[in-house]
């Protein structure tokens, strides 16, 4: 089976965690530090805090943006649970607002009518690695003084008008994960870049517990916090996979023309695309099939013949969870979208072959006839 998406880990890395495992420190030290120090460096932010995942990072995201319960946040319907699920562990409420019919991402143009006076955040998701208009939502965040917390877990190398995401340019705070499928992975692991110190040190202090110093040097717990701390030997792997972060965005880069180049001339099917101004990092490949029956029909057609596909995402709204909040939504291009949507594999180390074979699979499923039964 070809997975929809797979780490990469060379002998570099593993001989990076064996170190730790050889020293005295396993828990949070020295490397999470220097894995913090990079990931800042390498997103052009003045602040990193690396924690167990990405959700525990959106939940430090959201508490130091000051949400609370009552709170209303904007985002999109097309992402993981994980982005809104955090809104409601703080006891505020996910509004969803419809997605663009070319990038799947949040439509920026239909945010400002969701603003109520309860208001308080935007949360945009770059979908897939493609960068949100930032630009266009950080002016509405600003008309009416909302927070921006950029969920990037898809876009670590991604870059927008030639900034990094996590350069917080036109974010208050950007959050990753470092799960085996996304850009570099710690095994489980996430981090918040911001350029605010406020919020830097508050974080700190939730990772552990609430625990502080006080001018004595004692240890007291001002603030309710959590254990969020990452392990030297995540960081460890964490700091190495970064060295070589920009060549695996590259060779995503060039499964996806790969892709592009086999499967252009079938009519059945919609590309996606790469919007002006957005260097993607292709967290995943989504593929649309404009006829759901031919859509499943597909996807049961590669899974057979051996490829993992996904479906990236089912709209949040729609879980039966959320349904019981009363969730009651039909967005019109989220609803055509989860509907047409196909994940093909797209990760580094995936070669030229195995693309021919799926998309061989792909072009027969549409030419001989398969697509009909
Ligand atoms: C992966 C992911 C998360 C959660 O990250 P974990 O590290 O798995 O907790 C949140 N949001 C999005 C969009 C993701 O893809």
């Amino acid at each position: 089976m070809i997975p929809y998406g797979h780490q990469n880990i060379d002998e570099d890395d593993i001989d990076e965690v064996i170190k730790v495992l050889k020293s005295d420190w396993l828990t949070q030290g020295p490397k999470v530090l220097e894995f913090e120090r990079a990931l800042a460096k390498y997103g052009g932010a003045k602040y990193a805090v690396a924690v167990t995942n990405g959700t525990s990072a959106l939940h430090l995201a959201y508490l130091a943006s000051g949400l609370k319960p009552g709170d209303e946040v904007i985002t999109t319907p097309n992402t993981f649970v994980a982005t809104t699920n955090m809104l409601l562990a703080i006891g505020a409420k996910p509004i969803f607002c419809d997605i663009r019919e070319d990038s799947y991402n949040i439509d920026e143009k239909k945010i400002e009518k969701l603003i109520t006076a309860k208001t308080r955040a935007i949360v945009p998701v770059h979908f897939s690695g493609q960068p949100c208009e930032m630009e266009k939502i950080k002016k509405i965040a600003k008309k009416y003084k909302l927070a921006v917390i950029e969920d990037a877990c898809h876009a670590l190398g991604a870059k927008y008008k030639n900034s990094k995401i996590g350069s917080c340019k036109f974010s208050d705070l950007a959050v990753f994960s470092f799960h085996p499928v996304k850009s570099i992975t710690t095994g489980e692991g996430g981090a918040i870049l911001t350029n605010n110190r406020e919020y830097y040190e508050k974080i700190l202090t939730w990772r552990t517990h609430g625990i502080n110093k006080d001018a004595a040097g004692k240890n007291i717990m001002t603030e309710l916090g959590y254990n969020y701390r990452m392990t030297d030997i995540q960081a460890a792997l964490g700091a190495s996979q970064l060295k070589k972060l920009d060549k695996f965005i590259r060779e995503r880069r060039r499964v996806v023309s790969w892709y592009a180049k086999e499967l252009k001339n079938i009519k059945d099917i919609i590309l996606p695309v790469e919007l002006p101004g957005n260097y993607s990092s292709w967290h995943i490949y989504v593929i649309r099939v404009k006829d759901k029956k031919k859509r499943d029909g597909l996807a049961e057609y590669l899974k057979i013949n051996g490829v993992g596909v996904n479906f990236h995402y089912p709209a949040v709204y729609n879980h039966p969870y959320y349904r019981r909040l009363g969730y009651d939504l039909k967005l019109k291009n989220t609803e055509i979208y989860h509907r047409t949507c196909l994940t093909l594999p797209c990760f580094v180390g995936l070669e030229r072959a195995k693309i021919c074979q799926i998309t061989g699979l792909v072009k027969s499923y549409f030419t001989f006839g398969l697509s009909k039964k």
